[in-house]
């Protein structure tokens, strides 16, 4: 698939002290078709506010926002790790369910933050703080970081960073697959590589604008041969007619292509869910979706973060975890299975 391509980006005027910043609108000024407005630190942006909420949406991941970001605490960010790493928020892709469709409001513009030393600086502290134990960050935990990847580098930088880093290691999650520019660095094992992966049928429906399996795939057994600690977010997971064949047809793919001898793969599972606001929200950004968000073949559950959610009601999610994990043992004896909600 063609990488991502803003059609506007927008930078904050002191974005452009900082050498990613300069380094960036340098790129982008010499691109055609893309439009480019300087703003001051928290003036407005120059776009048209008279426009539905489903097009702002949708231009929102057309745009990047390239800004400082301000350094107050670090976010929490359990189960995956002890800390957000703020690199990039938002994502330019429209995987139906996708969490930051509620998290992010009606403009969900892709920002990207260029004071990427600073960030590092501040991880470092965390890392002091908590020594001698290992502090873990997520780089993912409100983007997917890859399809900006290729413009920014902030990936590349941050493995290199966390490759002399004792007691700090680093994860991200990706459904893209531009990953060549990451393979040859100075890793030293300290950052594990997430795929997210979903049943053919899940991909087709759900995920639109996103990889095919296959690609992601191949993707990850580069990343495997390249040392990397790997992981797979298999997310969200559906219930549906032949579905049992499709997430082992899946799990006997990623087997197929990767030679996992005496190497730890890790899995993390999550099942779909869904809140009435992202029901709402979904409905009108995405109205054909057939994502199903029936409340009634659902049970009503608080969260960790206090707001209720409808999951699959319990003896299906027992069902689902039993063959995910007999699945998962079947072909990848070895690996962990982080967890399962
Ligand atoms: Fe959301 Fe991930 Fe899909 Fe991007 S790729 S829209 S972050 S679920």
């Amino acid at each position: 698939m063609k990488p991502f391509k803003p059609t506007t980006v927008i930078f904050r005027e002191n974005a452009l002290e900082y050498p990613l910043g300069k380094k960036l609108y340098e790129s982008f000024k010499e691109e055609e078709k893309i439009k480019i407005h300087i703003v001051a630190p928290r003036g407005p942006f120059p776009l048209e506010n008279n426009v539905s909420f489903r097009k702002k949406f949708i231009r929102a991941k057309k745009t990047l926002i390239v800004s400082v970001r301000s350094l107050g605490k670090f976010q929490s960010c359990k189960p995956s790790a002890h800390y957000q790493l703020p690199l990039v928020t938002g994502c330019p892709a429209h995987c139906h369910y996708c969490y930051l469709s509620t998290n992010l409001g009606k403009n969900p513009y892709i920002k990207i933050y260029v004071n990427l030393e600073e960030i590092l600086d501040k991880a470092e502290k965390y890392i002091e703080k908590r020594k001698p134990e290992v502090t873990i960050f997520e780089g993912s935990a409100t983007s997917d970081p890859l399809p900006v990847e290729r413009w920014t580098g902030s990936l590349a930088r941050c493995i290199e960073f966390f490759a002399g880093e004792e007691l700090g290691h680093f994860r991200f999650v990706t459904k893209f697959t531009d990953i060549e520019s990451l393979l040859n660095l100075k890793h030293r094992g300290r950052t594990e590589f997430r795929f997210s992966l979903n049943s053919n049928y899940a991909i087709n429906k759900f995920e639109p604008t996103t990889p095919l399996l296959e690609e992601r795939i191949k993707a990850a057994s580069k990343v495997f041969q390249a040392s990397y600690p790997l992981g797979f977010l298999i997310a969200p997971i559906f219930i549906y007619d032949g579905w049992q064949d499709e997430y082992k047809d899946l799990i006997r793919k990623l087997k197929e292509s990767l030679d996992n001898k005496g190497k730890r793969i890790s899995f993390e599972l999550i099942t779909h869910r869904f809140t009435r606001r992202a029901k709402e929200i979904i409905e009108k950004i995405y109205p054909r979706t057939e994502l199903p968000m029936n409340e009634e073949t659902r049970q009503f559950k608080y969260g960790q973060f206090g707001y209720g959610k409808y999951v699959y009601p319990e003896e299906i999610r027992q069902e689902i975890e039993d063959f995910m994990r007999k699945t998962i043992n079947e072909y990848f004896p070895e690996a962990e299975i982080k967890y399962f909600v």
